[in-house]
């Protein structure tokens, strides 16, 4: 019911605020095209789905589901803890990643204070600042997508609270080099908080590639998100975490709501953390279908930036609206660049070998006929 006298205003940043883009699902482009077989590769979910061990464990745990779940995820805690060699109180477990994006911003940033962040990335980091009427500073990524770590200390100045590092980067797939991370913390005031995104981790190769956490060991200004949507392929159920010095930590879950992380989705975490063999089969087939994806956009003349992630930037320039289109058309959801103001890319997630096999022709069928 629409009414016209509403006199009661939002806030006025909600004005300024715009949503979060989202791939399309798969059931919306069935109906949307009267389409049986639709291939996802647009959200950089693991295309070999959830670990069975995670499964399992959310099974065994329905009967109990009239309970509360535990509010600090203690038996994820724990498990977590042991793997990354780091005390609990340096760890928080939360509803996805981007529950810890909204946390951060909540507990650190005040009314104008400034957030530094590479663009393009990720966009819930500027949406956590403006949230709270902070600033975001964007800070171009270099030729090639490459980080400047000379830039982003300039970007830096005493309003400075955040420095957002998306590494493995979202959506360009570059990185930040170790020794380059090294720099860059070590240059930064200690007022300065850097967050290193780095839910990626696990696609990325490179010998000099640096999650982070290490420096969260060493006491240092830094969060590092993680998150279990991605390779662990559990998207679906919400839950990521956060490590970083305990006083961080303390301040994060003063904002936190209590039971912010289901119950199922603390034993499937738990669960699929422990799944090696998932993992490395993950791993596998991501490695194998950047390859495969690498020598079929080369065969096809569609210029891309290497990735250390699972997906691949790819620029088709003027085509790359009308291939978004046709590809959906034919059951194939990619995402656009437009949301990153990239309009002359796409981002093509890695999928099985069949479903990249499958991209590629509809793709080659895309080129023929454009
Ligand atoms: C997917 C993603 C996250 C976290 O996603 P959740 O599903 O909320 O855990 C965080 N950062 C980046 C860059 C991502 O792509």
């Amino acid at each position: 019911m629409e009414s016209n006298d509403l006199r009661v205003s939002p806030r006025r940043v909600l004005a300024d605020m715009t949503p979060y883009t989202a791939g399309k699902p798969i059931w919306e482009v069935q109906r949307e095209y009267g389409l049986d077989r639709v291939v996802k590769l647009a959200s950089n979910e693991n295309p070999l789905g959830p670990s069975p061990k995670a499964l399992e464990a959310i099974q065994s745990l329905l009967p109990d589901l009239h309970r509360y779940p535990d509010e600090r995820a203690f038996g994820l805690l724990r498990a977590l803890s042991e793997r990354l060699r780091l005390p609990e109180e340096c760890l928080i477990v939360t509803n996805g990643g981007d529950e810890l994006i909204t946390l951060l911003s909540e507990a650190y940033l005040e009314p104008g204070d400034e957030v530094v962040v590479p663009s393009p990335t990720f966009s819930e980091y500027a949406f956590g600042a403006r949230l709270m009427n902070a600033t975001p500073v964007p800070v171009p990524l270099r030729e090639g997508y490459r980080f400047s770590t000379d830039d982003l200390l300039a970007a830096v100045t005493e309003r400075t609270k955040l420095v957002y590092l998306c590494t493995p980067n979202n959506p360009t797939g570059t990185y930040l080099p170790g020794p380059e991370m090294r720099r860059l913390l070590d240059s930064l005031p200690r007022r300065v908080l850097v967050v290193i995104d780095s839910a990626y981790a696990h696609f990325a190769t490179a010998p000099d590639y640096d999650d982070g956490m290490a420096y969260v060991r060493e006491g240092r200004p830094v969060v590092v998100l993680q998150t279990f949507s991605k390779i662990y392929g559990l998207a679906g159920i919400r839950v990521g975490y956060g490590a970083a010095p305990a006083e961080i930590v303390r301040s994060l879950l003063q904002v936190k709501e209590p039971f912010n992380v289901n119950a199922l989705a603390q034993a499937a975490a738990a669960a699929a953390l422990a799944d090696d063999a998932h993992l490395e089969a993950s791993r596998r087939v991501n490695e194998e279908g950047r390859k495969q994806l690498y020598d079929g956009l080369t065969a096809l003349g569609i210029p891309y930036i290497e990735s250390m992630s699972n997906f691949i930037l790819a620029e088709p320039g003027e085509r790359a609206a009308g291939m978004f289109e046709a590809l959906m058309a034919k059951g194939v959801i990619l995402r656009s660049g437009k949301g990153w103001n990239l309009p002359r890319h796409v981002r093509i997630s890695v999928g099985t070998r069949e479903e990249n096999k499958l991209l590629l022709s509809e793709l080659a069928a895309f080129m023929k006929s454009s």
